[in-house]
C-alpha cells in the first residue's frame, strides 16, 4: 500500500532571495512607508485600528482626536457605554459593531492585563475585536515586536508579484515572514501596503512600478497582450488602459 501525501501548499514563485530584492526595489520607490494611523500610544493604536476596519486611515484620523482626550486610557474606556461612545464613531462605519469590540477590549485589558496592551499575538488575539491583522498592526508599529500584517493591498500585491501565492492571508504572512528577517517584516507589510493603494491598484498602474521586470503578473498579462498585438497587429494602446481586460481575467481575488 502506498502512503498517503498530504496536499503540499503551493510555495511562492520567488526565491527568498529574488523577495528580498524586489522588496528593496519597492522600499526604495517608497522609502516613507508607515502605517497612515495616528497615535501616541499602544492603547491609541488598538483603538484606532479597530476602527479602521472597512474605514479609510483619514476618517479615522479625524475621529480619534477627540476620542483619546475623553478616554485616554483602557481604564476610562471601559468605563464608557455603548450609548456614549456610538455616535463619536458613528462616522467610521459599522459603529455600533465596533463599538461592543471597543468596550470589550478594553475591559479585558483592564480586567486581565491591569490596563496595559498585551505584547503577545497569542494574547492580543483574545481580546474583543482584535484580529491577527490588527494585532500585528499594533505589535509591529507601538510594541516593536516583529509583526506582518497581511491586509487586502498586501494580499493583492504579493500574488501578483509572486512573492507570495494563497489567497489566505494568514498563509501569505507565513511565506513573506519566512522570506524576510523579523526586523523588516513591519517595514515589508507598509511597503506593499501603499503599493498597493498608489500603485499596484486593482486596476494597477504597471507603467509606474519599480518591479515590473521582476513581476508574475506583469509579465503574464502583459505576454498575453504583446502575443494578441502580433497576432492582429494592433498598435499599443496608451497606458494602464491597454492591459484591462486581462487584467481583469489575471487579477488576484483579494478579501475586503
Ligand atoms: S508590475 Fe503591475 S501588477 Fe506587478 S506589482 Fe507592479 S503595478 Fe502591480
Amino acid at each position: 500500500m502506498p502512503k498517503a501525501v498530504g496536499a503540499r501548499k503551493p510555495a511562492p514563485s520567488k526565491s527568498v532571495a529574488d523577495t528580498r530584492r524586489i522588496m528593496a526595489k519597492l522600499e526604495g520607490q517608497h522609502p516613507n512607508a508607515d502605517t497612515e494611523l495616528h497615535f501616541s500610544t499602544p492603547y491609541e493604536l488598538l483603538v484606532a485600528t479597530i476602527l479602521s476596519a472597512q474605514c479609510t486611515d483619514e476618517r479615522v484620523n479625524q475621529v480619534t482626536p477627540a476620542l483619546f482626550k475623553r478616554y485616554p486610557n483602557a481604564a476610562s474606556l471601559a468605563k464608557a457605554t455603548t450609548t456614549e461612545l456610538e455616535p463619536q464613531i458613528q462616522s467610521t462605519g459599522f459603529f455600533r459593531a465596533k463599538s461592543r469590540s471597543l468596550l470589550g477590549m478594553a475591559s479585558e485589558v483592564v480586567e486581565r492585563h491591569g490596563g496595559e496592551i498585551p505584547r503577545t499575538m497569542e494574547e492580543l488575539v483574545e481580546l474583543p475585536g482584535v484580529g491577527r491583522k490588527t494585532a500585528n498592526v499594533v505589535l509591529g508599529h507601538a510594541l516593536g515586536v516583529p509583526g506582518l500584517p497581511v491586509d487586502r493591498h498586501v494580499l493583492r500585491v504579493a500574488n501578483r508579484i509572486g512573492i507570495a501565492r494563497s489567497d489566505d492571508p494568514v498563509i501569505v504572512e507565513q511565506q513573506l515572514c519566512n522570506a524576510m528577517p523579523p526586523a523588516d517584516w513591519t517595514r515589508t507589510s507598509d511597503t506593499l501596503i501603499l503599493h498597493g493603494r498608489r500603485i499596484c491598484k486593482p486596476r494597477p498602474l504597471c507603467d509606474k512600478c519599480a518591479v515590473t521586470a521582476e513581476c508574475d503578473y506583469y509579465r503574464t498579462v502583459m505576454g498575453v497582450v504583446a502575443k494578441r498585438r502580433k497576432k492582429t497587429g494592433a498598435k499599443p494602446r496608451a497606458s494602464s488602459a491597454k492591459s484591462r481586460p486581462q487584467a481583469r481575467k489575471a487579477r488576484s481575488r483579494p478579501r475586503n
